[in-house]
């Protein structure tokens, strides 16, 4: 059999499925599609396009390691930037020609048979395939809650990610439910234009300072033309970063000690109100979730027409919101901030593996893979982007990469022998007992509010080590962790 060139599906074009579509590219595998539900590249800095939004990550390090930009107008680049960083490079690397926009992939079905995957389209119509990438993300489908009365409120709402950018809220009242990451972002860009903004925050966050600077013409000039000069910026921002696995992981609690106490002095500098610092101040350990980035969060929820109200919500009305110690909130308009469906991954592609087995069933309890990329059961199917692997120390886009490179190696073993890989079941289980073992103990499972766990407290979002481990885990395809299977020459 074979040496042939696979046929490779790609679901998400946003930075995982489009760094696994350029790692297909430029290693010559070119008989791939991207499919995308969005009209457009960029998957999450496509669709976010709320007011402030901008990267939270160093962006010469939030970028393809192959592709440095030399351009950014900040260390910290903006929405725009970064969706047309991404745009520039699917066209550069011939992927736009490669790409199905507004196509919804609903359900993926493994052949065992002919070792081929056979996706539905959303409208029914069907296409087969020797391996799938599924880089859908994380934070892709935005969570509203379903609260009583939503349906009936007058006033305009939606949710961040979902931008309704013909609602003008100048002089407006504004309640913004939610304090995490996209909040912190939005409220200050927004507070000089409404009358009155209402932030509802059901757990604080800790925040610390945004260590930005914008970049001129010199420095722009410089970096273009000065041989080395980008990647040094890259990789002294990376090492930077990947210093501070130790306070992540708790091996080195006075370090976390002294950032607790300096995030507390950050919230005292910045807010006058005793009450409102009282308000603002977590009371669980820093690290458990993200720390956010901000200078301008808490000098706006201190401003005379922003009210903090340290409460969750429980019903919506016409005229606003009730708030669980009976507070009615008036509000023109409410924007959600309340983050995503994270830890249901793939969802809702309805994914079928061999003997029939429904991958969402088997993750009832959380979703696990080995390595984060494969998962038994599911042959020939690579996830960018999946379960325990999220970055905590460092930027996401060198673990994606990672997870491309391990795909490509394996995808070209399947091109090359023919048939299927498999993770053996006792290799995924033993990896998974390894994970969860390194992260009992750590802040992460110290109970704290966010997404990285399920409901049931089980850690599901975060790679617990650093990122040298990880591309010391994944640099090679160990094909004796995978059941390699063979099909029929004439299936
Ligand atoms: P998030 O961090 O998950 O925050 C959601 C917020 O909504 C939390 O404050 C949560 O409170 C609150 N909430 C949820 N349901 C609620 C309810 N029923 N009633 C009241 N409050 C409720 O979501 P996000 O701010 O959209 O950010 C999600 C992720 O996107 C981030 O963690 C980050 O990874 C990513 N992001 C990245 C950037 C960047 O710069 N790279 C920017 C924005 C977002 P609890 O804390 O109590 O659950």
């Amino acid at each position: 059999m074979p040496d042939k060139t696979p046929s490779v599906a790609i679901i998400g074009c946003g930075f995982g499925g489009l760094g696994a579509a350029i790692e297909l590219e430029r290693n010559g595998i070119d008989n791939y599609t991207v499919f995308d539900r969005g009209s457009g590249v960029g998957g999450v800095w496509r669709d976010n396009t709320y007011p402030g939004a901008a990267c939270d990550v160093p962006s010469p390090t939030y970028s393809y390691s192959y592709e440095l930009e030399t351009e950014w107008s900040a260390r910290f680049g903006s929405q725009s930037e970064i969706k047309a960083y991404l745009e520039r490079c699917a066209e550069k690397y011939g992927v736009l020609q490669k790409a199905r926009f507004d196509t919804e992939i609903v359900a993926a079905r493994f052949d065992e048979s002919s070792g081929r995957w056979e996706l539905e389209i959303e409208g029914g119509e069907t296409q087969w395939f020797d391996a799938l990438i599924c880089a859908t993300g994380q934070l892709s489908r935005p969570k509203i809650p379903d609260l009583d009365g939503l349906a009936a409120f007058a006033g305009d709402h939606f949710h961040s990610a979902r931008w309704d950018h013909s609602v003008d809220l100048t002089g407006k009242k504004v309640a913004v439910v939610g304090s995490g990451a996209s909040a912190v972002q939005l409220v200050p860009a927004i507070v000089d234009q409404v009358s009155e903004l209402h932030v509802i925050q059901r757990s604080p966050n800790w925040v610390g300072n945004k260590w930005n600077h914008r970049s001129n013409r010199q420095v722009k000039w410089l970096m273009r033309n000065v041989p080395g000069l980008s990647r040094l910026q890259h990789n002294v921002e990376w090492a930077w970063y990947e210093a501070r696995v130790p306070i992540i992981f708790d091996q080195f609690d006075p370090l976390r000690g002294g950032l607790h106490e300096w995030l507390k002095y950050k919230i005292r500098r910045e807010i006058k109100d005793p009450e409102l610092r009282k308000a603002v101040t977590p009371d669980y350990k820093v690290g458990c979730n993200r720390v956010l980035l901000s200078n301008e969060w808490y000098p706006a929820l201190d401003r005379d027409q922003t009210t903090l109200h340290a409460n969750a919500v429980t019903r919506v009305t016409p005229a606003g919101l009730v708030l669980d110690d009976g507070t009615e909130v008036d509000a023109d308009v409410i924007i959600w901030c309340t983050g995503f469906t994270a830890t249901e991954y793939l969802a809702p592609i309805d994914i079928t593996g061999r003997d029939g087995r429904k991958l969402h069933t088997e993750w009832k309890n959380g979703p696990e893979a080995y390595l984060g990329i494969t998962v038994s059961g599911y042959p020939n199917l690579f996830m960018i982007y999946g379960p325990n692997t999220g970055s905590l120390t460092n930027t996401i886009i060198f673990l994606l990469e990672k997870q491309a490179r391990y795909a490509r190696e394996a995808i070209q073993r399947i091109a090359k022998d023919g048939g299927w890989i498999d993770v053996r079941q006792d290799v995924q289980d033993a990896f998974n007992e390894e994970i969860q073992r390194k992260l009992s103990g750590t802040v992460f499972t110290s109970g704290c509010p966010g997404w990285y766990h399920t409901e049931d407290g089980k850690v599901v979002a975060v790679w617990p080590g650093s990122h040298v481990a990880y591309a010391r885990a994944t640099g090679k395809v160990d094909f004796d962790a995978y059941e390699i299977g063979t099909v029929s020459a004439n299936a």
